[in-house]
This record gives C-alpha cells, sequence and structure tokens, in this order.
C-alpha cells in the first residue's frame, strides 16, 4: 500500500514519519513547501499539488485544520478528486464534523473511491510516539484494508460504526478534553491566589483523584510558562462548535461545553488562538487579576 499524506502540521508530520518508519509512506503533500523538506531528504516525494499525489498512491491521508480546508484539498482545483483515479482510498484523520464526513463520503464514492474518517488523539506526545488513538468511521470493510496503515500510528484503533461515527467519537472525546482543560486551568488560578506552592499543586493533582491528560501534559508546560501549541485554542474552539452543533442536532444538552467554547473563543479573541489550550491560563489571569509564577 502506498500512502501519500496531506497536511504536514504538528500533528500530520509526525504521523507521515511514523508511517515512513513502517515503510508506508510514499509521497507527502504541504500547502507551504518548505515543511515537506525533512521528507524530501528521505527520499519521499513531494507532491505539487493533492492531485498528483493523488495519483501516486494507493491510500491518501488527509490532516488539516478543518471541514473546508479538507473540502479544499478534497475538492478543490487540483485536489484529490481531480485524479479520477478509481479504488483510491481516502482516509480524513483531521477532526471535522460528521456532516462534513459523509458529504465527502457520498461525492468520493461517486467517484469510485472509498472514504473513512479517522480522527485522533493523543496530541502531539501521541503523534510522536505512535500511540494515538484512532476512532474509525465508514465501511467495516475499507477499514479493515487499511488497518495496518493506522496500526503504524496509533495504539488503540477503535471502528465506530459507519461513515460520522469516526467524528461523533472524537467530538465526544473533545467535550471531555475542553472541560478538563478548563478543570486544570480553573484549579491553577484557585492555587495561585491563595498562595500554595505550585510544584506541589502539581504532585497532588497528577497523582491523586484530579489527574487527566491536561494536567499531565500541560500543567508541566504551563509551570515552565511554555505556551506554545500542541494542541491550538483555535482548533479546540472549532471542534467544541462541531460538537455543539451536532448535539443541537440530536437534542443533546451540553451546558458546560457552551461554557467551555465561550471560554476558548474569548481567549482567541485575546490572541492566544494559535497558542496550545494551556494558554486558556491568559483569560483566567486577566478575570482572576493574578499572574501566575
Ligand atoms: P497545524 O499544525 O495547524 O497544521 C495544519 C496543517 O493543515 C498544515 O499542514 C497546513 O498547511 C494545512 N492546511 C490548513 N489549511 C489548508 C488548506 N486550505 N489547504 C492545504 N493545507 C492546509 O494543525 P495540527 O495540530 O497538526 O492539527 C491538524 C488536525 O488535527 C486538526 O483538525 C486538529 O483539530 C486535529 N488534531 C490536533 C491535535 C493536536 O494535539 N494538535 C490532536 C488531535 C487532532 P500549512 O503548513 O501550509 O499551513
Amino acid at each position: 500500500m502506498r500512502v501519500g499524506f496531506i497536511g504536514l502540521g504538528i500533528m500530520g508530520s509526525a504521523m507521515a514519519m511514523n508511517l515512513y518508519k513502517r515503510g508506508f509512506l510514499y509521497a507527502v503533500y504541504n500547502r507551504t513547501r518548505s515543511k515537506a523538506a525533512p521528507f524530501e531528504s528521505l527520499n519521499v516525494k513531494v507532491a505539487e499539488n493533492p492531485k498528483e499525489l493523488a495519483e501516486l498512491s494507493d491510500v491518501v491521508i488527509t490532516m488539516v485544520t478543518d471541514g473546508p480546508d479538507t473540502e479544499q484539498v478534497l475538492f478543490g482545483k487540483n485536489g484529490v478528486s481531480e485524479s479520477a483515479k478509481k479504488g483510491l482510498t481516502v482516509i480524513d484523520m483531521g477532526t471535522n464534523s460528521p456532516a462534513f464526513a459523509r458529504s465527502f463520503a457520498e461525492r468520493l464514492e461517486k467517484l469510485g473511491m472509498d472514504f473513512l474518517d479517522a480522527p485522533v488523539t493523543g496530541g502531539d506526545v501521541g503523534a510522536r510516539q505512535g500511540t494515538l488513538t484512532i476512532m474509525v468511521g465508514g465501511k467495516k470493510e475499507v477499514f479493515e484494508r487499511v488497518r495496518p496503515v493506522f496500526e503504524a500510528m496509533g495504539k488503540l484503533i477503535v471502528y465506530a460504526g459507519p461513515v460520522g461515527y469516526g467524528q461523533r467519537m472524537k467530538l465526544v472525546n473533545q467535550v471531555a478534553v475542553a472541560l478538563s482543560d478548563i478543570a486544570m486551568v480553573e484549579a491553577m488560578m484557585m492555587a495561585e491566589k491563595l498562595g500554595l506552592d505550585m510544584e506541589k499543586v502539581y504532585q497532588v493533582l497528577s497523582t491523586g483523584g484530579a489527574r487527566s491528560f491536561s494536567i499531565e501534559n500541560y500543567m508541566p508546560r504551563l509551570l515552565k510558562g511554555d505556551l506554545e501549541p500542541g494542541f491550538r485554542i483555535s482548533h479546540l474552539r472549532k471542534d467544541l462548535w462541531y460538537a455543539l452543533e451536532e448535539a443541537k442536532s440530536e437534542g443533546v444538552p451540553l451546558p458546560a461545553t457552551s461554557m467551555a467554547f465561550e471560554l476558548f473563543l474569548s481567549s482567541e479573541n485575546l490572541g492566544y488562538g494559535e497558542k496550545g489550550i494551556q494558554a486558556l491560563i491568559k483569560l483566567y489571569e486577566r478575570i482572576s487579576g493574578v499572574e501566575l509564577k
């Protein structure tokens, strides 16, 4: 199976590297070509556009920002669909709405291509270590055919159901991610105001009943003053919008997620959209009137 990879951002570059190490990666495409340089030096083909990448590949993976961006690389000028390559399998591993997934599947199937939605969780750390959790929606037989490709990037591979169900599972996950990030930041600001030793707060939160991925991975970054993205605030705001949209369409009340959306949107408006989700602390510093030492 020759795999072509589109989108060499924080996640995509690490995932593509794991595919390379397992002998699957044949070609890459990135809008900003310079990010493909590390792959070029490994003799991986660098395609001029998504159409050319699709022509070189049996399986195309997309890992770009959101629904409209994925639509552009699939169906825009020189997009994957223009390759008209019957039998091609297209896998979208970015986080998009289930409605986008259904629309992509329908349009690609008309061209004789298969589609899976296969978003991931586990952050930049999981992407580098090849320990992502991957949630897959689409036809079971297509999933089984490309399972080894998923196994090169992830540890737990879950078949979630028909097309769109990978994204549904991911949005459920994002609700929990957002709320646990807020829990970490809110607890830290309380501790700061109450004059507690933050290293000891970290010891307690990371070993007791409050443990979470946010506390284990993002709190140490905050304690070093590191706001750089593993996972961007603008991306989480996008995920929460998709989650609210999906929940509303099914009549599911998500009161805390609605508040979470407003908090991350506010952080973005304060200029922290391209920082990591731990940078939510900056909004809390503004409303608490203290800065994390
Ligand atoms: P990122 O670092 O911002 O990278 C985004 C990538 O998408 C870049 O390669 C960018 O190309 C490309 N791109 C964006 N719009 C494009 C367009 N219109 N046409 C062509 N390429 C385009 O993002 P990331 O953190 O890797 O996240 C990628 C996806 O994974 C998102 O859906 C995100 O929600 C999801 N995700 C992220 C994490 C995480 O922890 N970071 C975890 C799970 C899932 P350029 O280089 O040219 O800008």
